[in-house]
């Protein structure tokens, strides 16, 4: 298996998630397209796992594009919330008008929901499932799956990143995700490293 074209579509509008995988792929010599220079805006997300969704945003992104899809449908369970935020990781505080970033009211709800849970009890992932589509038919997606294990914080730390990760606590290395820097956030998360297992398939 290999991958069919230089260019490549991701189905994405999060600014953060855009410029991880450039970030990532450039070096490969692939060119990276948001779908927005195709009009996609978006899908709405109606399925109820991470793959189902990643499948609906990457055959949207595909069939606008003409090319290759590259979808990623993530979020971050927590442990003492049954999981939760889960798929609706993006939207947990609702949905901002114009569509907006939500990160601030997302991390308030967050800390609120977990003001009772003691510091050992506070553990989380992030999950990450890419999904590869050579086409919007195409039958045979190529899809990983990947987490990364961490705590949740009770004040926010750092600046860096994007979403919950002022409040995500890695304990190997001391420090929250947006604490770290991009190459090693990319080196140690649930998104670089299913980016580098679906590139070992591509590889196959
Ligand atoms: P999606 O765009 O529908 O996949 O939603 C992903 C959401 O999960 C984001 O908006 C964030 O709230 C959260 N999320 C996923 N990956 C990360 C990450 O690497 N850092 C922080 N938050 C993340």
């Amino acid at each position: 298996m290999s991958v069919d074209s230089e260019n490549l579509v991701i189905a994405s509008g999060n600014p953060g998630k855009l410029a991880e995988f450039q970030q990532l792929l450039s070096p490969l010599g692939l060119n990276v397209q948001p779908q927005s220079e195709f009009g996609v805006s978006g899908v709405e997300e109606t399925g109820l796992t991470f793959v189902e969704n990643a499948i609906l945003k990457a055959r949207a992104a595909s069939r606008a594009s003409g090319l290759p899809a590259l979808a990623d449908d993530s979020g971050l369970a927590v442990d003492a919330l049954s999981g939760a935020p889960g798929i609706y990781s993006a939207r947990y505080a609702g949905v901002a008008e114009g569509g907006e970033s939500q990160d601030k009211a997302n991390n308030a709800k967050l800390l609120a929901a977990l003001k009772d849970v003691a510091e050992g009890e506070r553990t989380a992932r992030y999950w990450c499932v890419l999904v590869y589509l050579r086409h919007a038919d195409d039958p045979v997606p190529l899809i990983v799956q990947c987490d990364w294990k961490g705590d949740i914080l009770a004040y926010p730390r750092g600046s860096g990143g994007f979403g919950y990760d002022p409040l995500f606590w890695i304990p190997e290395c001391g420090m929250s995700v947006a604490e770290l820097s991009g190459d090693e956030k990319n080196r140690l998360s649930h998104r670089g490293r299913a980016l580098q297992m679906l590139m070992e398939q591509f590889n196959q």
